[in-house]
């Protein structure tokens, strides 16, 4: 087993008397650049010129420079741009990185695929939260943490992980757990994930499902809650307590014909083709498709995008979605009701 850090493992001595560079301000760069920054760290939010972040980043109190300039005044510069634009933005600041400074990421792809080949002499790290931006601010202010991922690619000072697990530590991280990891596994697995149970295998699923139940007949309302909204209950049982948990919480009826049935939907053929998703994961074949893709300026990806808003399930979600909207309104007013 990998260990995992707590508190009590980490050294914010690492990280007190460094200035951060925070490149980007999107779901994770707001989140580490407020975090630190209320964890006492210097913070500095590098955006590009006529940056839409700007306003955002100067009314939470943060001090806001271009990505230049910021990169060279920083000791820490944690690259938190969208993956895609990630190899432009280290070219223009590759020459403000001095030996003994920290190239900080909080996901693996660029590295891993050779995407940025960073220079010598500094350090090179790894701190990714598990989960949304959002979460990781607004866990921070509840006084919780998120829980993380520490790497170390490169390591010059010798102090790398000590100053990754400071960092992760200010964001709140280290308060949940953090599990030491690669680079290599970090990205591998990610995308693994991603693609074959968490964004693409579920959203399949429920397509799949939504299909099988209409072309039979059935209401589409009926269908979207049963292979859609009804998900979220399942998984939220998942999370707080395995599998087992959610076992426990359905009816036996249930229970019985989902451990019968499960295996023969999600059969040894999808686990063949699951091996074969992790293949090309693993080969660079979906790195390389990937790149690509975005050099043509994203003909694919725009076109699946389409397809995937014109689905029928997702005319009905937003009907039926309204309603609970009402719906959850209507108990909200009626708890204030109560609580007055
Ligand atoms: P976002 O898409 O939210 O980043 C948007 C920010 O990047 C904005 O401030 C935007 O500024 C800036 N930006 C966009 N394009 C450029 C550009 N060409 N030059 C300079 N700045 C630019 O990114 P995420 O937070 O989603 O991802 C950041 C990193 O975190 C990635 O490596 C990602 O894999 C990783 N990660 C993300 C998670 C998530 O849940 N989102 C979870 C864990 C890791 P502007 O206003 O100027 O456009
Ligand atoms: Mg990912
Ligand atoms: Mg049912």
């Amino acid at each position: 087993t990998q260990p995992v850090y707590h508190e009590e493992d980490t050294n914010a001595e690492y990280i007190a008397d460094k200035t951060v560079a925070v490149l980007g301000y999107g779901s994770q760069g707001h989140a580490h650049a407020q975090n630190l920054h209320e964890s006492g760290v210097d913070v500095v939010v590098g955006l590009r010129e006529g940056s839409a972040s700007r306003s955002a980043a100067e009314d939470d109190g943060l001090r806001v420079a271009t990505p230049v300039e910021a990169a060279a005044e920083a000791d820490v510069v944690s690259i938190l741009v969208p993956d895609t634009v990630q190899p432009a933005v280290y070219d223009q600041i590759e020459d403000e990185l001095e030996a003994g400074d920290t190239l900080q990421f909080a996901h693996g792809f660029n590295i891993h695929y050779g995407q940025i080949e960073p220079k010598g002499g500094i350090d090179v790290t790894m701190v990714a939260p598990k989960s949304p931006g959002h979460l990781v601010r607004r866990n921070y202010e509840a006084g919780e943490g998120t829980p993380g991922l520490v790497a170390v690619y490169q390591d010059e000072t010798g102090d790398a992980k000590g100053e990754a697990l400071a960092y992760a530590s200010a964001i709140g991280c280290a308060r949940a757990g953090v599990i030491e990891t690669t680079f290599r596994e970090e990205t591998e697995t990610d995308l693994f994930g991603e693609q074959a149970v968490l964004c693409g295998g579920a959203t399949a699923l429920v397509k799949q499902g939504y299909e099988v139940l209409v072309d039979a007949g059935y209401s589409p309302e009926m269908a979207y809650f049963e292979v859609l909204n009804e998900l979220k209950l399942i998984v939220d049982l998942m999370y707080e307590g395995g599998l087992t948990e959610m076992w426990d919480s359905v009816s036996d009826t249930a229970e019985y014909g989902g451990l019968t049935q499960g295996p023969v939907v999600v059969d040894e053929t999808a686990r063949e083709n699951m091996e074969e998703v992790l293949e090309q994961v693993q080969n660079g074949e979906f790195a390389q498709e990937w790149i690509t893709e975005n050099q043509a300026n994203r003909p694919k990806y725009k076109q699946l995008r389409a397809r995937e808003e014109n689905h029928d399930i997702e005319e009905v979600g937003e009907r039926l979605r309204e309603l609970f909207a009402w719906a959850e309104e209507e108990s909200e007013d009626e708890e204030e009701v109560a609580e007055v």
